[in-house]
């Protein structure tokens, strides 16, 4: 057998079960072996019945007595009644109609779960394995169970992995042995012999670091594969780090630079000077400061002759930015100019027309503008704002909208677990503004229970007599913002009944831009005092007289989340407050979670927290990135192991760009990674 032989060629695997192997990813038999379990069973001490204590896991090897079927409210329900010679035992399957009748007086099993009591001892949907049918069980003491598909059953798993490991001549070692002694790593057969035939608990341990280590190893050599093809013999425009105009924007700034801010600005410098195209990943939290950064950017090209945009994800953020900083930019000597979806056609066309001639050279807009239709005449650099689910085969389509590759500069206000910008994000260099600018008041976030909303809205009432401005945030309702809209009126209604509707402003996604930039106006010049919205206040938003949030259903939110919304106060210099209105009877994770969020200042935190509890694939959104799923590791489990597999795969990489001198590696990647390599344009 060879490692590509289909499934199907093992002995005792018909057509029908390398099907229902199919259905699990399996198709040959280095698949099968690099399906690993998920727990194991150590059943060389199984305890007898009268010693199983209710609450704890026991494995019992038993036998049947009798079993019953009986359909309940709440769905079929097989029963069997099992002993050994110390005691008997009910073992209760739910919804398992399958199981009826399949089990024989006097049959031999082992059953593995929780014993719990409910009236009488006994063990609900536990694992179970039929001894009569696999002899060689005994053989081991500790026995792997497998993720299983319908009509697999455990044993059938067990025994073609076994069968596969059995029969492969040999499975060609894929991690260079250099690497391999510096990490203590077993070898790859080896580790497949301690993952699905361990001797110990301490095999396993052995065999998964080096299959966890191996796969987050290739994860990082495709990363660094990409990086190199994105750069390779490309060369980017020289911009110019210390030009007229960038130092007029310092000059001009009604306040110092922070540390932080000069430390990135050195960064940004360095990169631009023409090596290759920036790729930088700019994270800092919301109020950081991270717009002047992207102006000197921005400026350096226009210091060199050249085009830069910033590109917004909505069209209130392009607005605010343009409008923020038309006056400076201009008086400076650059010429600005904002590119938006609700301009009159006409308008628009003009300005598009401005842009390819070269009369504009600081465009801001929204992505999907920019990306669509906008002929740059020498477009060097570009800025993409909050933008934190920003694939990289996006951002190579907007890439080749210029000859030479334009820097990039991605910022992001939701921070990113540095676990994902060793991965997902793996080919951004990174720099973070970690300090606030001085003289900001203190913020404070409290939870309070809905029944507390008379009083929090008395005070909110009080407060704005005193100056305070205020959003009030709505829920977020997934897939609909009618709804959504639906509870803001709501809310609306409620606070115009106290207040009255003259300083009160509703704002949501389906208003038109105008009525929403005009409600934005209201707020950002006092006459709204209140602002209640759906989210789509969520990102950039800067009006530094607003001091009070008040989120309702903030369980409804990510905590990433609630940290940006949160971020829209506490920018000025009086003390702000957000308060969190949430419905009694959470689950005890949900309060935990929002209790965390309460306590927590800190933005990367949160974001680990976040990653931890919804995992990667809801922060990263839809899977654009063309990486290969990870199976056996996981990024927040072996973050330590992550960083050493990038380390080695790209100091490889350095030293050996066309991996000439590593030829197991460029032939496991050609194997098994085809296809990313060509997604991720590789190849
Ligand atoms: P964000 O990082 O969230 O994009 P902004 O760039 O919008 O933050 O900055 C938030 C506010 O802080 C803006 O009003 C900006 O002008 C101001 N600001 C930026 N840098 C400083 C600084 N060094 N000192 C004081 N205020 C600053
Ligand atoms: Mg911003």
């Amino acid at each position: 057998m060879k490692p590509d032989t289909p499934v199907q060629y093992l002995k005792g695997i018909g057509p029908k079960r390398a099907a229902r192997l199919a259905k699990l990813g399996i198709e040959t038999v280095e698949d099968l072996l690099f399906h690993l379990p998920s727990r194991y069973i150590d059943r060389s001490n199984p305890v007898p019945i009268s010693s199983a204590q209710p609450g704890q896991e026991a494995t019992l090897v038993v036998k049947v007595m009798g079993s019953t079927f009986r359909r309940t409210r709440s769905g079929p329900l097989v029963q069997i009644l099992v002993a050994d010679s110390s005691a008997q035992l009910y073992v209760i399957w739910f919804n398992r109609p399958d199981l009826r009748g399949r089990f024989k007086p006097g049959e031999k099993l082992l059953v593995s779960g929780q014993v719990t009591f409910y009236d009488r001892m006994q063990m609900v949907n536990p694992f179970f394995e039929r001894l009569d049918a696999n002899p060689d069980f005994f053989e081991r003491p500790i026995f792997p169970v497998y993720p299983l598909t319908e009509g697999l059953a455990a044993w059938e798993v067990r025994r073609a992995a076994n069968r596969a490991l059995d029969e492969l001549e040999t499975l060609p070692e894929t991690i260079p042995l250099e690497l391999m002694q510096r990490h203590e790593l077993p070898g790859i057969m080896q580790a497949l012999q301690c993952v699905h035939r361990p001797k110990g608990m301490a095999e396993i341990e052995k065999g998964v670091r080096r299959l966890r280590y191996e796969e987050l190893f290739y994860f990082e050599t495709l990363i660094g594969l990409r990086r190199r093809s994105l750069e390779q013999g490309i060369k980017a425009e020289p911009l110019v780090p210390e030009g007229k105009l960038t130092k007029s924007l310092f000059k001009a700034l009604p306040f110092e630079l922070t540390d932080d801010q000069i430390k990135v600005i050195a960064e940004i410098g360095a990169d631009i000077c023409g090596k290759g195209p920036m790729h930088r990943l700019l994270q800092g939290d919301v109020g950081s400061g991270k717009t002047v950064v992207a102006l000197y950017a921005m400026l350096a090209a226009v210091d060199a002759g050249r085009q830069a945009v910033m590109m917004a994800p909505t069209e209130i953020l392009a607005e605010q930015h343009y409008e923020g900083w038309k006056e400076t930019l201009e008086k400076i000597g650059a010429r600005p100019l904002l590119l938006t979806g609700s301009l009159k056609n006409k308008d628009k066309e003009e300005r598009r027309e401005m842009i390819a001639r070269g009369e504009a050279d600081m465009i801001f807009g929204t992505h999907a503008l920019i990306e669509e239709n906008v002929e740059f005449c020498s477009l060097a650099l570009m800025v993409v704002d909050e933008q934190h689910r920003f694939g990289v085969i996006q951002r190579a389509a907007l890439a080749s909208k210029s000859e030479a590759r334009p820097h990039v500069l991605v910022m992001s206000a939701t921070p990113i677990p540095r676990t994902l910008t060793l991965s997902y994000y793996g080919d951004l260099d990174v720099s973070v503004i970690k300090e606030k600018p001085k003289g900001r008041a203190e913020r404070t976030t409290e939870l309070a229970y809905e029944s507390r909303k008379e009083g929090v809205y008395r005070w909110l009432e009080e407060r704005l007599t005193q100056g305070d401005r205020a959003y009030v945030v709505c829920p977020l309702i997934e897939e609909s913002e009618k709804l959504e809209l639906s509870s803001a009126k709501e809310t609306f209604d409620e606070l115009a009944v106290r207040l009255g509707t003259e300083h009160l402003a509703l704002m949501h996604g389906r208003m038109k831009a105008e009525e929403r930039t005009r409600a934005m106006e209201g707020f950002r010049k006092g006459e709204v005092k209140v602002l209640v919205s759906t989210t789509v206040i969520e990102v950039g938003v800067d009006v530094a007289e607003a001091t009070i949030m008040i989120i309702m259903h903030p369980e409804r939110f990510g905590l990433a989340q609630l940290h940006q919304l949160r971020g829209r106060i506490g920018r000025g210099q009086r003390p702000s407050r957000c308060v969190l209105l949430m419905p009694s009877g959470l689950s005890p994770e949900a309060s935990q979670r929002l209790n965390f969020f309460a306590n927590t200042e800190d933005g990367f935190l949160l974001a680990d927290e976040d990653l931890r509890i919804r995992g990667p694939g809801q922060i990263m959104g839809t899977r654009q990135h063309g990486l290969p799923d990870l199976r056996i590791a996981d990024l927040i489990r072996d973050s330590e192991l992550l960083v050493k597999a990038r380390e080695d795969a790209f100091e490889m990489l350095e030293a050996d760009p066309g991996l000439r001198n590593h030829p197991r590696v460029a032939a496991t990647i050609h194997r098994r990674h085809a296809k990313s390599l060509e997604l991720l344009g590789a190849a």
